[in-house]
């Protein structure tokens, strides 16, 4: 089996609505999915993380460099492509557009020998995943606190056990926010906050010390990506557990802030953190330093299935019965073509959501709904 062809397709919806987090206004979902096609016509999906049109341009840089290549090689190919750019590269889009050919070849891989990637990745420890509802975005134009009021107590009545909200933006109007959201959802959901790295390490540490009081999970991203000093004083400075990780690329990304125990919470996502491929190492690294991997989720159906395939196949950590199962990111906002490129939509049932069981990521994608959703112009 050889590669004959690999091309991306970008998903573009503009949104009646905008919404905002701290560090990003979306007016339109875009993503770029990847499509590999072998010559015995078996056809492999990858999804990179970020902005569609520059990973559509790097995942093109890369195709040569893969056709006529063996897709089995996963190991190989990953280390050649990361080599191809490697010296002006190492994070970011290279490394996004990476993880999407990544998935795709496991895609092919888990098709060629007819089972789900889950037991490639040496098997199953579970069949569906508690999913959280993230969501919670302040709407341009809309009230935040009465918005979020009554979006978070609509994912309760959906059956979600667990949200998670955005602030960031003012410290005075996100404490009003997560108490608004507190007294909306009950005291029996689980409930993380998300600041985007929107306040500095002084504003986070307050806002940690006064949102105690409201039994968060985590504190996801408080600060800069860049600067592990500050996470250090959020972590010690506030009691919520820190969470990070979207952000940080590739076992080198993940080292140091690992290494120096920045987070209570690692969460890399597998469409931009380098795939199957490097998502396992990543969680060996996490297991090894002792950190809670929770992989941050955000795109299509093809980045759910890619994380189900995962999540079903992380070791229990630590093993006992009725273990600590891992969670879900199931993202909540706006996005028409999320479930509508796959023949099969990847629903949650009382907030949970099974991991499929067909060969590969266990999805299809629906062709029609990819030309209704193609970007055009
Ligand atoms: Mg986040």
């Amino acid at each position: 089996m050889k590669i004959e062809s690999v091309r991306t397709h970008l998903l573009d919806h503009k949104l009646e609505a905008a919404f905002e987090s701290a560090s990003m206004r979306f007016d339109r979902r875009q993503h770029c999915l990847v499509e590999i096609t072998c010559d015995d016509g078996t056809t492999g999906w990858g999804e990179c993380l970020g902005p569609a049109g520059p990973n559509a341009a790097v995942v093109a840089a890369y195709a040569p460099a893969l056709v006529g290549r063996d897709p089995l090689e996963t190991e190989r190919l990953w280390l050649d492509l990361y080599h191809l750019l490697r010296d002006q590269g190492q994070r970011g889009l290279t490394v996004t557009a990476l993880s999407g050919i990544d998935i795709a070849l496991w895609d092919i891989k888990g098709k060629h020998f007819g089972v789900p990637v889950s037991t490639l990745l040496g098997g199953r420890f579970r069949e569906e995943i508690a999913a959280y509802a993230t969501g919670g975005f302040r709407c341009v134009g809309g009230d935040r606190i009465a918005d979020l009021a009554a979006e978070t107590s609509g994912y309760v009545a959906e059956g979600f056990h667990a949200v998670k909200i955005k602030i960031g933006f003012d410290l005075a109007e996100d404490l009003t926010a997560i108490a608004a959201v507190r007294e909306a959802i009950g005291p029996e959901t689980r409930l993380m906050i998300d600041a985007n790295h929107g306040y500095d390490a002084l504003e986070a540490i307050q806002l940690g010390r006064k949102a105690e009081r409201y039994e968060i999970d985590w504190f996801e991203e408080p600060v800069l990506p860049e600067r592990l000093e500050p996470y250090l004083a959020v972590r010690a400075g506030q009691p919520i557990p820190v969470a990070g990780g979207e952000t940080w690329h590739g076992r080198y990304g993940m080292r140091e802030p690992l290494a120096r125990q920045a987070v209570d919470i690692l969460q890399p996502d597998i469409c931009g953190t380098g795939g199957f491929s490097e998502m396992r190492r990543i969680a060996d690294m996490a297991a090894l330093a002792g950190t809670r991997l929770v992989p941050h989720v955000w795109g299509t159906g093809v980045a759910l299935a890619a994380s189900l395939q995962f999540l079903a196949a992380l070791p229990p950590d630590p093993p006992r019965p009725a273990a600590l199962d891992p969670i879900l990111e199931f993202d909540r906002t706006r996005n028409p073509f999320r479930q509508a490129i796959l023949t099969q939509p990847l629903d949650h049932v009382a907030g949970k959501v099974a991991v499929p069981n067909a060969p590969g990521l266990g999805i299809e994608i629906d062709r029609a709904a990819l030309a209704e959703f193609a970007l055009r112009g």
